[in-house]
């Protein structure tokens, strides 16, 4: 693929001025509003805020899922504004890596060919040992041939931690990556997240409404309204969820005694 030269800050993801409105003018939503910020490589970053905040607007523009309405996005040195499909596809197969809430494999694959799946989709064959070698690092070495529905809901996370892994991306994405997962599943996969992060170098930005998943990224981002309008570095849980309640109608839902409906 063409790469533009990068803009010089270093970044690995940099949204600048980016805002995102839906409908037409009787009733318009703005969902981002001028949000500029860069994520650098080798860093873990969990985005929060209310429900409607605008956090997977957020997720889905900085990974060329979405366009923004105005503003540039910056991934991997390559400029998405004025990408078209196919080259937002292309970029999306080798530069992104994807972890969703539903783990979306396929249920007729085995795990190996699920893995491999990206490579096969962008032309590629995978190369000797690939597949076993990602499959042994979340674990799940042993379980190549079997299919995603002979496995618990933990493992089946891991194989799509091993297939978005595959194509060595320069960032991956994740959509409440744990929010179907029991507390203990949950934080094995958020330890795989950080071991690709900081052993492997790669990025990782994850949309989370749970402080306790926050607390294993480097950095906290709160989103209100559309905009970013406060980060933690290196928080606890306890630090996180504090900060969350005085945001925006998470914060009347813990006032009034309810969390439920969070989001
Ligand atoms: P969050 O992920 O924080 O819950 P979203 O990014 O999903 O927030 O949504 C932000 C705002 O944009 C919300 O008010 C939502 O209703 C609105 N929105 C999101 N997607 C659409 C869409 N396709 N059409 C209209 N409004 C949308």
């Amino acid at each position: 693929m063409n790469t533009a030269p990068t803009n010089g800050t270093g970044d690995v993801v940099r949204l600048t001025g980016v805002s995102r409105t839906y409908g037409g003018e009787r009733n318009r939503v703005t969902a981002l509003d001028n949000v500029s910020i860069g994520f650098s490589p080798g860093t873990f970053t969990a985005v929060m805020g209310p429900s409607g905040s605008g956090k997977t607007t957020l997720l889905q523009c900085a990974a060329g899922l979405d366009r923004p309405t105005a503003g540039s996005v910056l991934l991997d040195g390559q400029e998405l504004t004025g990408l078209d499909e196919k080259q937002l596809t292309m970029l999306r197969r080798e530069r992104i890596g994807f972890v969703f809430q539903a783990f979306n494999l396929l249920p007729a694959l085995t795990v190996a060919d699920n893995v491999a799946l990206p490579l096969r989709l962008a032309g590629r064959k995978p190369a000797p040992g690939s597949v076993e070698r990602v499959l042994e690092r979340v674990g799940l070495g042993p379980r190549a041939i079997h299919r995603p529905g002979e496995l618990s809901g933990g493992q089946q996370q891991r194989v799509a931690i091993a297939r978005a892994l595959i194509t060595e991306p320069a960032v991956i994405f994740g959509d409440e990556p744990t929010g179907a997962l029991d507390t203990r599943t949950a934080l094995e996969i958020l330890r795989l997240l950080r071991e690709s992060v900081h052993e492997a170098g790669r990025t990782a930005i994850i949309v989370t409404h749970d402080p306790v998943a926050a607390s294993h990224a480097d950095r906290v981002v709160f989103l209100a309204d559309g905009q970013v309008v406060d980060e933690l570095h290196g928080a606890s849980a306890d630090a996180i969820a504090e900060r969350m309640t005085h945001l925006g109608a998470w914060g009347d839902q813990v006032v009034s005694g309810s969390r439920e409906g969070v989001h």
